[in-house]
């Protein structure tokens, strides 16, 4: 049977060997989920309600497990993993509280009697997702589609394969019946097949642009629905009358909590030149306080990133960067004898033409770049192929509306980073994707939306 190894990223050490599902495993899961699907969506919505609630309980129950798995596994801070999980619990509970508003009938008046919409569940739903917060993304889609009425299959990032093991065992323990949300540990051959195959209903993936083409491909060929979350180059505009403390304060949390693996990261810094060098110098103390160290730790502020591999692309794409003209004001290479450790960097002068203006920075890299005013910022914002999230700096909450509304992305946010919330709609638009997670549209994209008309 083929099997890999997961590796610590801070220690280089093996966490734990996975043996990849057979098809009969695999095909035992598709089956328990096809054949629970319809007593699932016949219960109650108090009744998920319920279960939800003790997922909550039990995320926090085994909160010191999973936190540790974790950090052992794709590298994250100790406190950012309990982050995390609480707000994953948090999020269950929204769900199991406010789902009832969002599946509610939406009454139409027309000539008819009667005409409404109704939301019903489609069946197997499966979810593949990436490493950077792995329990989070998985709870983002998990608790309003268990809330919905459907039930789902997870094939997680290869790195991180005991965090899906853990949240398999907490949604088991709640007594869900078996086969209401299990894991696939296989490869991307087999999530290939699995896709294909007529039991699951509709795909939704968070990870690359590569991996988002090859899914939605197949999803397109297969007809069946898929969402879409996807990279994202957020730009963080600073203008003239912006609180540059505030401001500098949120930009170092935003680039390098995480080790800067977010897809919401502020990625491309816009500043406009009467503020820009009294930002850049705040920026690069605040960001050099950042020690780098084991993230177990509760001394280190930064941590490795999640995969050796990753951190050698993130380095090639600085190096390209500073070749083309780019200036290093903080950083600039890996940790010394680190496996996977990046120093919290901050190029300037960036430019089109340079990966750190075009490309996705999925590390602790930050892209300053300065312009002549708000006319420009805007159109320097919008100069990419991504659209996910976007934030604005300034005293006047009015004209940074007027920004937000001009940014094409998902999300733009006003003297705020970037973060996504159960209570808001979360997604991208351009090459960052589509369709939408959370929140109404994001309960509603794996539903039968249904008009029923009374004559
Ligand atoms: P991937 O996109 O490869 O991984 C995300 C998930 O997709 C994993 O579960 C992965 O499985 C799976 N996957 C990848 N290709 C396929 C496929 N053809 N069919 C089915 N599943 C697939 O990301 P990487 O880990 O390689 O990270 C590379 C880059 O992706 C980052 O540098 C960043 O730019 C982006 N990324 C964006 C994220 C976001 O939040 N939007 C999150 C993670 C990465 P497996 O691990 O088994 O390959």
């Amino acid at each position: 049977m083929a099997s890999y190894q997961t590796i610590n990223p801070f220690n280089g050490q093996v966490v734990g060997t996975v043996e990849l599902m057979t098809a009969a495993g695999i095909e035992q899961r598709l089956a328990a989920a096809e054949s629970v699907f319809p007593q699932w969506a016949a219960l109650s919505l108090d009744q998920r309600g319920d279960y939800l609630r003790n997922i909550a309980g039990g995320l926090r129950a085994r909160r010191d497990d999973i936190q540790r798995t974790m950090t052992a596994e794709m590298g994250k801070l100790r406190r950012e993993a309990l982050v995390e999980i609480e707000k994953s619990a948090a999020a269950c509970e929204y769900y199991a509280d406010h789902a009832a508003d969002y599946l509610k009938p939406q009454p139409i008046p027309t000539e008819a009697q009667r005409s409404y919409v109704i939301y019903q569940p489609i069946g197997c739903v499966m979810a593949v997702m990436p490493w950077n917060f792995p329990i989070w993304q998985v709870i983002r889609f998990l608790a309003p589609g268990l809330m919905a009425g459907n039930v789902a299959l997870l094939k997680h990032a290869s790195n991180v394969p005991g965090c899906a093991d853990l949240l398999r065992e907490v949604v088991a323990a709640t007594g869900v019946p078996a086969g209401v949300f299990d894991v696939l540990h296989i490869d991307n051959e087999q999530a290939a097949g699995v896709l294909r195959d007529r039991r699951i209903k509709a795909v939704t993936l968070t990870g690359s642009e590569r991996a988002g083409r090859s899914i939605a491909a197949n999803a397109g060929d297969q007809l069946k629905k898929c969402v879409m979350e996807l990279g994202g180059s957020d730009a963080f505009v600073v203008l003239d009358d912006a609180d540059l403390d505030l401001a500098a304060a949120a930009a170092v949390r935003s680039r390098f909590d995480n080790a800067g693996q977010t897809c919401i990261a502020a990625k491309r810094f816009i500043l406009v030149d009467s503020i820009a060098d009294a930002f850049v110098q705040r920026f690069v103390e605040t960001a050099q306080a950042r020690v780098y160290g084991d993230p177990q730790d509760e001394a280190s502020s930064l941590a490795p990133m999640a995969r050796a591999d990753l951190r050698d692309e993130l380095h090639k794409q600085v190096r390209s960067s500073i070749d083309k003209g780019a200036k290093v004001l903080l950083g600039g290479a890996p940790v010394a004898d680190s496996n996977a450790g990046y120093q919290a960097t901050i190029l300037d002068n960036v430019g089109p033409g340079m990966p750190a203006y075009d490309e996705e920075l999925f590390g602790p890299v930050a892209a300053i770049i300065r312009v002549k005013d708000e006319a420009e910022a805007v159109r320097v914002a919008n100069d990419t192929s991504f659209g996910l999230g976007g934030s604005v700096w300034t005293r006047d909450v009015l004209r940074g509306e007027n920004v937000a509304v001009q940014l094409e992305c998902g999300a733009a946010f006003v003297n705020s980073v970037v973060k996504s919330d159960a209570r808001l709609p979360f997604g991208g638009t351009k090459r960052s994707g589509f369709g939408r997670e959370l929140a109404g549209p994001g309960i509603h994209e794996f539903m039968n939306i249904k008009t029923v008309y009374v004559a």
